[in-house]
């Protein structure tokens, strides 16, 4: 247990116990409490946001120059690398990711915050081609206070990833965590508050998405809303934002397809794919779970892999060698299961996992096993629905205009993978995939420098890249006369 007591949120500039319900986060390992937490109630809400507008308004952050406001977020980078093994800790207990995964999340953290200080620094505004006689200007301005809302699956990451852009707007920022895994929000707000962040500036409202997220969304004061997280959440939160005429972004669900061509290497394919679909316990937006094998070499290709899905190291995220831990949570084990058994009854065949695994070490936590589906129609519900774990659907593809008509034929388009040594190949199936991000000869890597984000039901936006600053700011022209007559008018 991190703490007996309950553990307070930062709202409106003051670390204090919410008002809404007490819960336990659990350690998905286990099952067993590691915090316990009193949710943000609506009068939390209204006062954090309230607070958040006057702290733009009055603290300054706004007004401090670029290069001022960059300082602060790399002493954030600074900070969270100060703290990095106790922060990864805390994540691994929160989300029940391995250890290696947690490590690595953090450190993405603190490159995000420096990449945003860095781009901050050095963003121009334009100067555009003048029509008159006046002098144009393109300029971006702060919006005032802004909503992120994230998922459980990788909370320092994308948490820093929605904070350090909407901070180096000059915006005020309210955070609302996944309820379940709220840990590493809280951690961003001390750690900006050490860093010299106004107060009041930023607040984590730990609470259930339907009641405190909602509330968030509809505030008036709330000019923007950033989002990660399932597609029905973004489609409800997309429809408040239309009333509000509010701007939003969505990084959304996926079912991304990795194909595997005749000519691939097969040693790094096999890698890839398993990375690809089993890292992150598969709950991860970008999971490579449909899978599109060349059929002369698909029943070597699926031997290959099903032996690495079997050798996989499952267990306990504390250690070094783990390669997949637990799921989140009891009920999105039965999820899965569920998903599993519905593949079945559309006629898959279990081609490898498809069990808890066995064994003291797996009882009290919501483990699973790698789990590969045979058998399916690319149209089937197994293969076209997100599963969000540790499943991926292998199907035979036998020429290049089925592989892309397959590829393409789901309403998710968020990444894609292809293995091929041919480049030609391999760039005309990259450009004919529809997808926000495409992996050639690799998957899952990722940069903040690169933007990041999905078509169709996978969403509207972008994040990272320097422009990921614009997200978080208006845009306004600029037009100073130069005039040495009057205008018409006054001729
Ligand atoms: P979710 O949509 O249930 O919850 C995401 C966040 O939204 C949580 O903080 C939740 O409390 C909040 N929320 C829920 N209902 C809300 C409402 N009515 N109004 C406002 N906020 C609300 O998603 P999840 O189960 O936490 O996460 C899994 C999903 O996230 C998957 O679909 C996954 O693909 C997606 N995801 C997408 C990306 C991406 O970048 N595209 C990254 C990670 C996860």
């Amino acid at each position: 247990m991190i703490s007996a007591e309950p553990l307070p949120l930062s709202i409106a500039g003051q670390w204090r116990l919410g008002a809404g319900d007490a819960y336990d986060s659990l350690y998905p390992a286990t099952g067993e409490p590691i915090a316990r937490l009193r949710a943000a109630s609506l009068d939390d809400v209204d006062e954090a946001i309230t607070r958040a507008h006057q702290a733009f308004r009055d603290s300054g952050w706004a007004q401090r120059l670029p290069h001022e406001r960059a300082a602060v977020l790399y002493r954030v980078a600074q900070l969270i690398r100060e703290q990095a093994e106790p922060l990864a800790q805390k994540q691994r207990l929160d989300n029940g990711k391995p250890i290696s995964e947690t490590r690595a999340l953090v450190a993405s953290a603190a490159g995000t915050f420096q990449f945003f200080a860095a781009a901050l620094e050095t963003l121009q505004d334009t100067l555009t081609p003048a029509r008159g006689p006046y002098v144009t200007m393109s300029v971006h301005e702060p919006m005032g206070v802004v909503a992120a809302i994230t998922p459980w699956n990788s909370p320092i990451a994308s948490e820093a990833q929605k904070l350090a852009p909407a901070l180096a707007a000059g915006n005020a920022v309210v955070l609302k965590p996944a309820e379940i895994t709220p840990l590493m929000a809280l951690e961003l707000a001390r750690i900006c508050e050490q860093a010299g962040v106004p107060p009041g500036l930023v607040s984590v409202l730990a609470g259930k998405g339907a009641v405190i997220g909602d509330a968030i969304t509809r505030h008036p004061l709330v000019k923007r809303v950033s989002f990660t997280g399932g597609t029905a959440t973004g489609r409800h939160i997309a429809r408040i934002a239309a009333d509000k005429m509010m701007p939003v972004s969505l990084e959304l669900g996926g079912k991304s397809p990795t194909m595997v061509l005749e000519d691939a290497d097969l040693d790094h394919a096999v890698n890839g794919v398993l990375f690809g679909i089993f890292s992150s316990s598969g709950e991860s937006c970008i999971a490579g779970s449909r899978l599109f094998v060349a059929r002369p070499i698909y029943g070597e290709f699926l031997s290959r892999l099903s032996e690495g899905a079997n050798a996989l190291r499952v267990g306990d995220p504390a250690s070094e060698r783990t390669q997949m831990g637990p799921l989140i949570s009891a009920s999105h084990r039965q999820n899965v299961e569920r998903y599993v058994a519905l593949g079945v009854s559309e006629g898959a065949r279990i081609r490898t996992g498809g069990a808890r695994p066995r064994g003291p070490e797996f009882d009290r936590g919501y483990f699973y096993t790698p789990t590969i589906l045979e058998g399916l129609d690319n149209r089937a519900r197994t293969s076209q629905e997100e599963i969000f774990g540790p499943v991926l659907v292998a199907l035979p593809f036998d020429d290049e205009r089925d592989l892309i008509e397959q590829a393409n034929d789901s309403v998710y388009a968020l990444a894609a993978g292809v293995w091929s040594r041919d480049f030609k190949r391999a760039w005309r199936i990259g450009r004919a995939v529809q997808a926000g991000t495409v992996w050639i000869n690799t998957y899952k890597q990722f940069s903040i420098s690169t933007p990041f984000g999905g078509w169709r039901d996978s969403g509207l936006g972008r994040e990272k890249g320097r422009e990921g600053i614009f997200q978080y700011m208006e845009q306004k022209s600029l037009y100073w006369g130069t005039n040495e007559q009057p205008l018409p008018w006054a001729t």
